[in-house]
């Protein structure tokens, strides 16, 4: 009995330590960009968040640093894998399971429900499509960092069921937009205004409208990952409004749905936004959340929605 009880207190024991220690090799955002995530006056450029993408991938056993094709302007657009260290492990026979159901011609009912219940949730986030909408990257940047470095239960239960593919949208309009930001050394007279040239090299904002014909190098990065290689159940785009007013904008929409799309993905994107919403209310962010004014908004979105993904 006493044995026992010591050998439960040693595995305690380097099962925290091992986790603590893990948690503690994850480069922080701050040790990494000289600043939080946030902080006033500071964007990150792209080559210094690919570094840091790198770095963290690096560092943790639930990452896996992958490059899905190259930017326009040749630069690598990176897609970094994330879930538990048992699921990395065997992270092809899962892309492989999400594929299938994703383009599930001659699977029968029953092969389906079996792939589904060995399979895991695969969720797209993405950042920076938009890139003067630099929210966008930031998230990615900090719910990276997150996802790596926290060991309590729920981070764990996350890690254990779902796999997650953290993509930059738009890596060379980062690049351009936060060096123009960061050009002016005096914080206080630092902006946005007056960029040079456009954040995608042919579309600048309209990239999302791209992704009805994906003409764009970085539309068919993606386009590979969502629509072909992949195929995920949910998909995250961000966008970012103005200062004046922000709110979190998303599912539930509201009336008219569109009658083109199948009724689970309605339902689909109620059941995300109001876990959404319950989250962020359970967290006193409360008055936050705004409902989008039509369904399905986003080119990317109608276009992922098409392919009975929640988005
Ligand atoms: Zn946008």
């Amino acid at each position: 009995m006493k044995l026992t009880s010591h050998i439960f207190k040693w595995v305690f024991f380097v099962f925290i330590f091992s986790n603590s220690v893990w948690a503690q090799n994850i480069p922080t955002p701050k040790e990494h960009f000289g600043f939080d995530i946030g902080d006033n006056y500071q964007l990150a450029t792209f080559t210094q968040t690919e570094a840091y993408f790198k770095k963290i991938a690096a560092a943790s056993p639930r990452a896996k640093y992958t490059v899905i094709g190259k930017t326009e302007e040749g630069r690598d657009q990176f897609m970094m894998i994330i879930t538990s260290p048992e699921n990395l492990k065997k992270l092809e026979h899962y892309r492989s399971i999400s594929q299938k159901l994703g383009n599930p011609d001659g699977l029968s009912d029953e092969q389906a429900k079996a792939l589904a219940n060995e399979g895991k949730a695969v969720v797209w986030i993405d950042g920076g499509l938009h890139a003067t909408e630099t929210a966008g990257i930031h998230q990615l940047i900090q719910t990276a960092y997150t996802l790596l470095s926290r060991t309590d239960g729920e981070t764990n239960r996350i890690l254990d069921n779902v796999i997650i593919l953290m993509t930059h949208a738009n890596p060379d309009g980062q690049e351009l937009v936060s060096n123009w930001y960061m050009r002016n050394p005096n914080p206080e007279k630092r902006s946005l205004q007056g960029l040079p040239r456009l954040y995608e090299k042919y579309a600048g904002h309209d990239n999302n409208r791209d992704f009805y014909m994906l003409n764009l190098k970085e539309s068919k990065n993606i386009g590979q990952q969502l629509f072909i290689d992949w195929i995920p159940q949910i998909m995250y785009n961000h966008h970012q409004s103005g200062p004046p007013g922000s709110v979190v904008a998303g599912a539930p929409y509201r009336d008219p749905f569109n009658y083109v799309l199948d009724p689970l993905i309605i339902s689909g994107l109620d059941a995300i936004g109001a876990a959404n919403q319950n989250r962020l209310n359970v967290e006193g962010k409360t008055r936050l959340y705004q409902q989008k004014r039509l369904c399905v908004f986003d080119l990317v979105q109608w276009r992922i929605a098409n392919h009975n993904v929640l988005s």
